[in-house]
């Protein structure tokens, strides 16, 4: 399921790759992951253009078009962006292809269909219509930011896209791992200290899963030692004191986390 260190895994891929190449031909599969955008509307802002300048926000991320506007991708539960060095190797459940003139191709995988690609005119303009607060990495969104986010919210903050756009699932657990503290513990009432390292384990975390690949096929093996991720499956250990994981769902998600770290 990608979040923010995936799809920041996937934009540095796209600038690596992908930029100031001209578009040569657009493929989509499936016209589903476009909405109500038309295949037609689509295929013509970006036919012979070029993505000059990749952006992310949170889970999205955007690429400006040199003739106009952004091309936007989210991901979903299963969405990926590949680049791909020759056009015969197309990767399994590819939706929307871009080629580009004799120099491969970027292709958008989603097997479940939950995600959206699509053009905007505006970057801003969308991120307000997704209503996505502040990225989670974001220099501007330091600790007093988060706190007055945080005030007065008695839900999952973390996962909250208008509060902070980035952590899903995955990473919160992580997060609160880290941080030790119980997912079922409601943020209103944590101590300011407690407050404080969850923000502080929210950047540390992100940050060590963009510099360990996030993003690219089984990358969570290679998480530092210490990192609940590799263990955050059923018959899961806790990596600091090998108590069995506890599973349970807060919120309407699935948890995972050490009764005795965290006192969950
Ligand atoms: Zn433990």
């Amino acid at each position: 399921m990608p979040e923010l260190p995936d799809v920041e895994g996937f934009k540095r891929a796209l600038t690596k790759n992908a930029l100031h190449k001209t578009i040569d031909r657009v493929v989509v599969s499936d016209a589903r992951i476009l909405g109500k955008l038309s295949v037609r509307a689509f295929a013509s802002r970006l036919q012979g253009a070029k993505l000059i300048v990749a952006r992310r926000h949170g889970k999205h991320l955007l690429a400006q078009v040199d003739g106009g506007g952004w091309l936007t991708l989210h991901f979903g539960m299963t969405g990926a962006l590949e680049f791909v060095r020759t056009l015969d190797s197309e990767p399994p459940f590819t939706r929307v292809q871009l080629d580009f003139a004799n120099d491969g191709c970027l292709a958008y995988t989603n097997k479940r269909m939950i995600g959206r690609v699509g053009w905007v005119e505006d970057a801003i303009d969308f991120i307000a219509a997704e209503r996505l607060g502040p990225d989670a990495l974001d220099r501007r969104f330091n600790l007093d930011a988060f706190k007055s986010a945080v005030s007065g919210i008695k839900h999952d903050v973390l996962m909250d896209q208008e509060i902070m756009a980035g952590v899903g699932n995955i990473y919160s657990d992580e997060i609160l791992f880290q941080a030790r503290i119980d997912p079922a513990e409601r943020i209103d009432k944590l101590a300011p200290s407690d407050l404080k390292r969850l923000f502080l384990e929210t950047r540390k975390v992100l940050n060590t899963a963009i510099a360990h690949g996030a993003g690219s096929e089984q990358f969570t093996e290679r998480m530092p030692k210490g990192s609940l991720l590799p263990e955050r499956k059923k018959g899961g250990h806790c990596p600091r004191c090998r108590s069995p994981l506890k599973i349970f769902k807060v919120g309407g998600r699935t948890a995972y986390c050490c009764p005795s770290c965290q006192g969950c």
